[in-house]
């Protein structure tokens, strides 16, 4: 079984109690209450430090008025939930956090922050990234697992929560230097390609067509990456930390070392880059890649039928995670890509009865994860 971190004990301490966590116990509005007003004081420092706190993509493109107003309701929706917390519950930990951090996002100067000309620093964290994924994903998604429970003992603050919240945190945060290094190979080979006068066409396809292309080449790359990393003795250690977790849900498909994000983003992206897809093709792929890798992680109970061999669904990927069989369903977007490599495992309608790993178990915590599988080629 799973054991719980030290810093999963102490969010347990700072913020749980014995209380009920049914509706209308305070239990909820305490959780909503807190996430609003914390993203709310994060988006705050945003908009007081653009230049050192956005990513650079998407700097330039908010609709900032929008996102003023979306602040404004964000701040008063947690002062409201935060409160409500407060009444409704005898221990008020929650609300009194959520308070203090809608209080501090008002003090900062709220959303009606002033941006003066954006000079550029020399390193930029994606805050904005972090927040706007982490508020919508966690408001999507955390009802849906209440609501299908695939285990509905599991709770969302299931042991190492807090390890997989810190990894999704880093990735967000360091998504310029990530992308940094997961360009570099692509655009090397790219330049070299048409150096040499290799044009595909594929950009003058209609746009619909090119992003099922980009997706089932990203895919065939993905499966063939993905598999190697479970065969090479040096890569596995490096992938075993994303097969570490037992508990799947929204959060825990955010547990991938950085070698295994870098490596495997890095060569997807060489034959997208070569074919010389259209750039609003790879983002419209990228904002599937995002919300279909959470997805096939949740601990949600769904039966998709006809739907199940087109795409890839939480059910099929949590066969991939399964301890026995092992290397199964390798593809994060078509099932029919393992159906044509020999490596498909859909049996029933049903899910696999125990998840994780066989033999040495890596360590809970982040940093000890980051570490792990480079002591592991050292001993090698
Ligand atoms: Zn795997
Ligand atoms: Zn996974």
């Amino acid at each position: 079984m799973t054991e719980p971190t030290p810093l999963d004990r102490w969010f347990e301490r700072a913020l749980g109690d014995a209380g009920p966590q049914h509706f209308g116990s305070g239990w909820f509005s305490g959780l909503i209450g807190l996430l609003l007003s914390a993203g709310s004081f994060a988006a705050v420092l945003v908009f007081q430090f653009p230049e050192w706190l956005t990513m650079g993509e998407l700097r330039f493109r908010y609709p900032v008025e929008l996102m003023r107003g979306l602040l404004t309701l964000a701040i008063v929706a947690g002062f409201f939930f935060s409160a409500l917390n407060v009444i409704l519950r005898p221990s008020k930990k929650l609300g009194l956090a959520g308070l203090a951090f809608a209080v501090g996002a008002v003090l900062l100067g709220g959303s009606g922050v002033e941006i003066e000309g954006v000079p550029d620093a020399p390193f930029h964290l994606g805050l904005d990234w972090l927040v706007l994924n982490f508020v919508l994903l966690s408001l999507v998604f955390v009802p849906l697992e209440k609501l299908f429970p695939l285990k509905p003992e599991q709770g969302t603050f299931r042991p190492q929560w807090t390890t997989d919240a810190i990894y999704f945190v880093v990735s967000h945060l360091a998504v310029d230097l990530l992308t940094f290094f997961t360009l570099l190979p692509a655009t090397l080979v790219s330049q070299a390609w048409q150096a040499a006068a290799l044009d595909m066409q594929v950009k003058n396809l209609p746009l619909l067509a090119q992003v099922f292309l980009v997706m089932l080449v990203a895919d065939v790359t993905q499966y063939w990456v993905h598999r190697s990393f479970h065969r090479l003795r040096w890569a596995w250690p490096f992938h075993a930390i994303h097969h570490s977790t037992t508990d799947m849900d929204w959060l825990a498909g955010s547990r991938l070392h950085v070698v295994d994000i870098v490596l495997t983003r890095a060569l997807v992206l060489v034959p997208l880059f070569v074919l010389g897809f259209d750039e609003t093709a790879l983002y419209i792929w990228l904002a599937i890649v995002a919300a279909q890798a959470t997805f096939i992680h949740v601990n949600m109970r769904f039966r998709w039928r006809w739907v199940e061999e087109l795409i890839v669904t939480p059910r099929f990927h949590h066969w991939h995670h399964a301890r026995t069989p092992i290397d199964k369903n390798f593809a994060i977007h078509f099932p029919w890509i393992d159906r044509i490599f020999g490596t498909h495992h859909m049996p029933g309608g049903e899910w696999p009865p125990e998840l994780g790993i066989h033999g040495e178990q890596p360590p809970g915590d982040f940093f000890r994860q980051m570490l792990w599988p480079f002591g592991k080629l050292r001993r090698r």
